[in-house]
């Protein structure tokens, strides 16, 4: 019999400090495997522990599952941007390259031309998104590792890789950000075969853009945007990985910054436009009479993920975001901190979100619904 196994979990649990100083080796179970990882515990509650490893990965590990742990006392250090390189490279499957921009690794197997193109909307978003908070009174601070792109060549092989993480939805989703990996995934959405373009020129890039400048493309690149925008705010202090992120917070600011803007190879002109893509939705909803919107929408996070409810969630979610970023940008902006204070595995009881939304927002819910509720129906 395994001695480590006979431990009572909860014991091995709070034998683990959590210590800037100290290297953690938990061995647990993850997908039915018995995995063993070094890194350090980030957090540490009675229901289990989260495991940070150095190339910036995040293993929420339940306390039943966790089969044993040391702690040794050399110094937890993330890999830099070379080691990071390497293990990329090592563990995706062989043909990739890694281009290198001012914050990010992109890892792709599709053509040069594309992983530039991303690459440099990428930045644009970076910076949009950093001056965009700056202006509001938030700093945020640097990504403490280069964030990490991984681009396919096609949409069988992403979907290979994404379904660890997803199941069989990889398929039918085109892009995602994960908070286990902090990596976004996604496929070149051009289908230009990368054999035939292997060239990286302003042309080729160009060639890109104009193709998914159509119109028809708009959804797919909002979609890209929008995953990148949910990295951002992870790595940037905006908010906090495995914390509790109400969802109405975290979708409703991607979709805010969204709106792709491919006409500008310097700044980035579409953040806080209208979404044409979540207006009429959100319009239809406003407008239909009764029921508490928002009070809703703080607490019920399901609606999010449930199929027959998503679309209506994520409308409402981006309208909230809209009204309160032009109406309320300093409570926001306020709101927006206190929620960066939580740490993982410390989720406050989902009733206390309509409490703390009243304290920093408005305590008359009422008439702050009703105004919400016309100034977007009246959005043109
Ligand atoms: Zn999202």
């Amino acid at each position: 019999m395994n001695f480590a196994r006979s431990l009572s979990p909860v014991l091995i649990t709070l034998a683990l400090s959590v210590s800037a100083l100290a290297e953690d080796t938990l061995t647990f179970r993850y997908n039915d495997a018995e995995v063993t990882k070094t890194g350090r515990v980030i957090a540490n509650a009675e229901s289990g522990v989260i495991l940070e490893t150095p190339d910036n990965m995040m293993w929420p590990i339940l306390a039943d599952d966790l089969i044993a742990s040391k702690q040794d006392a050399t110094e937890f250090a993330p890999l830099d941007k070379k080691q990071l390189t390497e293990k990329l490279l090592a563990e995706l499957p062989p043909g990739f390259e890694v281009h290198e921009t001012a914050h990010y690794l992109i890892c792709f197997n599709t053509s040069k031309a594309y992983a530039y193109w991303c690459g440099s909307l990428y930045e644009r978003l970076y910076r949009g998104f950093v001056n965009y908070w700056k202006q509001r009174g938030v700093n945020l601070v640097e990504p403490t590792q280069p964030m990490v792109a991984v681009i396919f060549d096609n949409k069988q092989n992403y979907a290979a890789y994404g379904k660890e993480e997803l199941g069989d939805a990889a398929g039918s989703i085109i892009g995602y950000y994960s908070m286990h990996t902090n990596r976004v995934a996604m496929y070149d959405l051009t289908g230009v075969d990368a054999a035939r373009a292997q060239g990286s020129s302003q042309r080729d890039i160009a060639r890109i853009n104009s193709i998914l400048a159509r119109p028809e493309a708009a959804y797919l690149v909002a979609t890209i945007v929008h995953e990148a925008t949910h990295q951002i705010a992870y790595n940037c202090g905006l908010q906090v990985r495995l914390a509790d992120n109400p969802v109405w917070v975290s979708e409703g600011l991607a979709i805010y910054f969204e709106t792709p803007d491919l006409s500008s190879s310097r700044g980035w002109r579409g953040i806080g436009e209208v979404n044409r893509i979540r207006l009429p939705q959100a319009k239809r909803l406003v407008q239909r009479p009764g029921g508490q919107l928002i009070a809703s929408l703080l607490v019920d996070d399901d609606q999010f993920r449930k199929a027959e409810t998503a679309l209506d969630a994520y409308a409402l979610a981006w309208a909230l975001n809209y009204y309160l970023l032009k109406r309320y940008p300093d409570a926001y902006a306020n709101y927006l901190k206190h929620l960066s204070e939580r740490r993982p595995l410390h989720d406050p009881p989902r009733e206390e979100r309509l409490a703390e939304f009243q304290r920093f927002i408005t305590s008359d819910l009422d008439a702050f619904e009703a105004d919400f509720r016309k100034v977007i129906a009246g959005l043109r």
